[in-house]
């Protein structure tokens, strides 16, 4: 769109190297329904490409596949060797039902992945599945991340799309401190009312001036692995210890884009650094490894100790890198059914 181009211009006349994001949208699809910029639901049949409309729909059309949907599973059961997985417990109106098959792919996300595993525990695995190393539930990550608001007074950004570009220029070393900083990217172009929900004193026609000149930017600096980050059930309740780290590094990366802004001709800079309650990012629980003493499932995403369980999911993540996660577990998740579809 012709204010991104003019982003892009601005960015390289201030020595950037602006690239196209890599994105899972079908730009038409989605803006056939609804004109919105926001990254969030114009339309939830077919424009965001997440795994329903991309390799669920065509996986039911085989006669093999079938898919039950509100239902919780609450464990999985090995046979006494606990060495074979055998079931999966869960419950659908309110009902407790099993399931069995030869293969089971757990892929709850990072932190239901890794309670179900803990939550399986039983004779022959104590600490619970997968968990003869003791790292299931630990390395617990979730970037460090902010918006920030570059704001031209003198010129309106007139995109719908907005989430299109990114840079890389701070992403493997600050040119001061040589330390890797991040990746900063376009957020969906916010409106008034976004704006005023999440600053409520600003005036109503203020949030609307602000989000008709503004550009959203979204900046994620890496969260490190840590054994003491992690998911643990206690008495049935999950309990959540998440230890921050490099925010240093984070903070750094803030400083440089405020004055990459401030070079491309945006004279007001906001920002917003997100707390622990922003999780979007999540992953790490149940990291990949080729060492059993160190990591909970192989680089095929199998368990290290029960041939038979796949973890296929964010869970699996041994460091969170600083980009959107989505396609990489995609493709951890795709190499391991090529895996399981040869044994
Ligand atoms: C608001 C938001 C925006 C995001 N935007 C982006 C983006 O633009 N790009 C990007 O790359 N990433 C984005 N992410 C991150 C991305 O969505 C996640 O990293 C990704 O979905 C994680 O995949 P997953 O398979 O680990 O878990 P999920 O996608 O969370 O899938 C887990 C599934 O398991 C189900 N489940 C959980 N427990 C059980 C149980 N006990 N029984 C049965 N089912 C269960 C859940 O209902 C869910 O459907 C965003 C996240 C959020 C929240």
């Amino acid at each position: 769109e012709p204010a991104i181009a003019a982003v892009r211009a601005r960015l390289k006349e201030a020595g950037i190297h602006p690239a196209s994001l890599p994105l899972a949208i079908d730009i038409n699809e989605w803006l056939r329904r609804a004109k919105t910029g926001w990254d969030a639901f114009p339309n939830t049949g077919s424009g965001k490409i997440d795994a329903e409309v991309g390799p669920l729909t065509a996986a039911l059309n085989s006669s093999n596949v079938s898919l039950v949907t509100g239902a919780s599973v609450v464990r999985l059961e090995t046979d006494p060797t606990g060495r074979k997985v055998t079931a999966a417990v869960f419950f659908k109106d309110g009902v407790e039902r099993r399931i069995s098959a030869g293969v089971f792919a757990v892929a709850a996300g990072a932190v239901q992945s890794a309670a179900l595993l803990l939550r399986s525990a039983n004779a022959a695995h104590p600490r619970g599945l997968a968990n003869g190393s003791d790292q299931l539930g630990r390395n617990f990550m979730n970037h460090n991340t902010t918006a920030m608001l570059a704001i031209d007074p003198r010129s309106a950004n007139t995109s719908v799309y907005q989430k299109t570009l990114a840079f890389n220029d701070f992403y493997n070393a600050d040119p001061e401190t040589g330390f890797p900083l991040g990746n900063v990217q376009l957020l969906g172009h916010i409106t008034g009312n976004i704006l005023k929900a999440n600053a409520p004193l600003l005036p109503r026609w203020l949030a609307g001036l602000i989000a008709r000149n503004c550009y959203g930017w979204f900046l994620t600096s890496e969260d490190l692995p840590n054994p003491e980050s992690r998911v643990t059930v206690q008495n049935g309740r999950i309990v959540m210890h998440w230890v921050r780290s490099n925010m240093r590094a984070h903070e750094l990366l803030i400083r440089r884009t405020r004055g990459v802004m401030r070079r491309a001709g945006f004279p007001i800079v906001l920002t917003r650094t997100f707390g622990r309650k922003t999780t979007s990012h999540q992953c790490g629980t149940a990291r990949l490894g080729s060492d059993p003493e160190t990591s909970v499932v192989s680089p095929d995403c199998r368990s290290h100790e029960i041939a038979n369980l796949y973890v296929t999911d964010a869970s699996v993540l041994p460091t969170s890198a600083a980009v959107n996660p989505a396609l990489t577990i995609a493709a951890l998740a795709i190499k391991a059914g090529a895996v399981i579809s040869r044994s």
